[in-house]
């Protein structure tokens, strides 16, 4: 799928969009179409890291259970 990540300069908004053919992409917040278009493919917040196995069985893993 072709996502492709988008800075609004209106807004100082990043943000991802599918973006099919020559379609043109709006900014989601302003509906602005003067965007820049950002180089890398699919940005995505970096995870919270997990404690490593300290609660792969607690019912909040990966929801920022910190093994407590
Ligand atoms: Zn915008």
């Amino acid at each position: 799928m072709p996502f492709f990540s988008y800075h609004c300069p209106a807004r100082d908004r990043t943000f991802e969009t599918l973006v099919i053919g020559s379609e043109q992409p709006a900014c989601p917040d302003c509906g602005g179409t003067d965007l820049e278009k950002l180089l890398s493919l699919v940005t995505r917040e970096p995870r919270i890291a997990e404690p490593a196995g300290a609660c792969a069985a607690c019912p909040t893993y990966g929801g920022g259970c910190m093994g407590g």
